[in-house]
Parts: C-alpha cells; structure tokens; sequence
C-alpha cells in the first residue's frame, strides 16, 4: 500500500484582522492546514487510521469501528476504506434514520456496512458480550475504538509534525478523546509547549488519558484548557457560528463547529488576555471535520457560510 504522506500547507494568518484594539505587537498565528490534504480523507482521522488501514490490509481483515451518525471518524473510516481496498463495517449509535444523512449515506456509497446499536448497548459496546454479538455477525475484524484512537493511531499521528512545524513555540488543538493529542505529545521538540482544549465538558480525564495512551509521565510543557467547550460536545450557538463566518469571511479558512471554532475561540480568548508573548510562533492544527457541517446545517438549520 502506497500511504505515503501528503505536504501539510502551514499558513500564516494576519491576527490584527481579528485584534484591532490590541496595544502591543501580536504574536505570530499560522494554521496547519490538515483539512485540505485530500478530497475525501483530510484531517486528523486521516493519520488515525493509516497504521490501522496498514495492519487490517496485512491481516486481510475488515475494519470494524464505532461513532454517532455524524461521526468525522465514520466518515474517514468508509472514504480510507474504499480508496485502499479494505472492507469497512461502521456500528451506529441509536436507530436507524431514513433516509440517511449526509455522512452515512456517503459513507454508504463507499461501501461501508452500517450497523446499529441501541444507546444503551452502544455505551457498553466494548463489552464482550456486545463484542462477540459482533463477531458472530460480521468474523474476524480490525477493531478500531470509536475516534480512531489507538496505538497505532499515535504512529500515525506523529507524521502530522514536520521541519515544517519544528519552530513554533506553542502547538494548540482540540482535543476529543485525546488521541491527536496524545501523538502530537510525542512528536513534538521538547521545547515546544502544547495546548490542548477539549471540546467535552468536565474531560479533566483527558490529562490521564493522554498518560495512557503515550506511555509517558507528562511535563508541564503540555497544559489543557477546559473552559471552552460551549456546553458541551456539539453544542452550538450563535457565538460559535458567528466566529467561523467572521474567520471564513477574513481568511478564506472553513472551520468545523463541533472542534476546531471552539479550539480557535478558545486561543483567540487566550491572545486577547495576554497569554502569549510577542515573540510566540503559535501554529494552529486544524484538524479537519468539515464534513460534519453539512449536517449541522440540516439538522439544526444554522446560517453557517462555509
Ligand atoms: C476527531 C476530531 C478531533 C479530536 O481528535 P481526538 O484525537 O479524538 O482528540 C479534533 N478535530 C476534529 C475536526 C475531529 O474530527
């Protein structure tokens, strides 16, 4: 399999667009402009799954993972899938709903296999017994945990950092379960310091779980900033919308709602309140998911221009 790894663009972004009245030199902001590495398979989840794509290929097994209806990872899992030949089962939280929204039915199309599962089994879906429920239906598979994150989720992670990146002072992200995180956490310089905000409310686990998934003892040269999740995963509200117009119209950069609008309001929060020192290089990850604003779109009927 060929996997090797597109140019991730950096670019720079003129912050006194968005910081008139501030009364001193602003740091620099640039974007690692993960979202635009691929039509189909861009972002984060794309580095997630590409060890995992690797060894389901090598075992000739399928990919079995797990995500809501509007799920970024379902998405990426289905698009890898078909573009590398190996076959994709994606287990749903709730019922099914016809027709199908935009992300399954595309996902669907690229011959992913849906699979349902109540809530309530869905929030035990690791258990054996729902496990075996799902060997027993599909054979042998490739697990991958629901948000793609995993060992060799990490590996794959790693490769999103480059010379490119290597002279920023602060890397700042969203996290979700951790596992973009987590990666970043290993494959920065040791002098680079990490933001990490997450998008759930109350994830003070996420610290321990980035522990976990690494394998190391953190130093302080990783922080979390918990106040910016805006009620909670995939809660929206005008503010949100507002700022991803007003960042699209000024820069020409489409922002997700459910990660990275909150992860940059949270960093412009942070700018403004003098965090950072003039002298900063910040680079921004944006970690793609733009395909779960069609859905929003839809579903919740918002004026969201990009
Ligand atoms: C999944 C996702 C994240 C979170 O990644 P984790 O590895 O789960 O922390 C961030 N941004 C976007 C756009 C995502 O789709």
């Amino acid at each position: 399999m060929n996997l090797h790894n597109p140019k991730i663009p950096v670019q720079t972004i003129d912050l006194r667009l968005f910081f008139e009245e501030y009364d001193e030199k602003l740091p620099q902001l640039s974007i690692l402009r993960t979202d635009v590495t691929d039509e189909q398979i861009s972002g984060n989840k794309w580095y997630k799954l590409k060890y995992n794509l690797t060894e389901a290929k090598k075992k000739n097994l399928p990919i079995l993972t797990f995500g809501g209806a509007f799920s970024n990872h379902i998405a990426a899992t289905a698009a890898a899938g078909e573009k590398y030949g190996v076959k994709t089962i994606g287990v749903i939280r709730g019922e099914e709903h016809l027709p199908l929204n935009s992300t399954l039915q595309k996902a669907k199309n690229q011959g992913m296999e849906l699979f349902y599962l109540s809530r309530t089994a869905y929030r035990n879906k690791y258990a054996e017994e729902v496990l075996t429920t799902l060997k027993s239906k599909f054979g042998a598979f490739h697990l991958v945990p629901e948000g793609g994150s995993n060992q060799l989720a990490l590996k794959g992670v790693q490769e999103m950092l480059s010379d490119d990146t290597v002279g920023f002072d602060y890397i700042v992200l969203a996290s979700g379960t951790g596992g973009t995180t987590a990666g970043l956490y290993l494959a920065k310089q040791k002098n680079q310091k990490l933001i990490s905000i997450p998008v759930l409310k109350g994830a003070n686990w996420m610290p321990d779980e980035i522990k976990q998934l690494t394998d190391v003892d953190l130093d302080n040269s990783i922080q979390f900033y918990y106040n910016y999740h805006f009620g909670g995963y995939a809660k929206i509200n005008n503010d949100l919308i507002a700022f991803a117009n007003n960042f699209f119209e000024k820069t020409n950069i489409p922002l997700d709602l459910i990660y990275t609008t909150k992860a940059l309001c949270g960093l412009f929060d942070l700018i403004d309140k003098k965090y950072f020192s003039p002298s900063d290089k910040i680079l921004f990850v944006h970690t793609g998911g733009l395909q779960g604003n069609e859905g929003l779109k839809v579903q919740k009927q918002i004026d969201l221009k990009c």
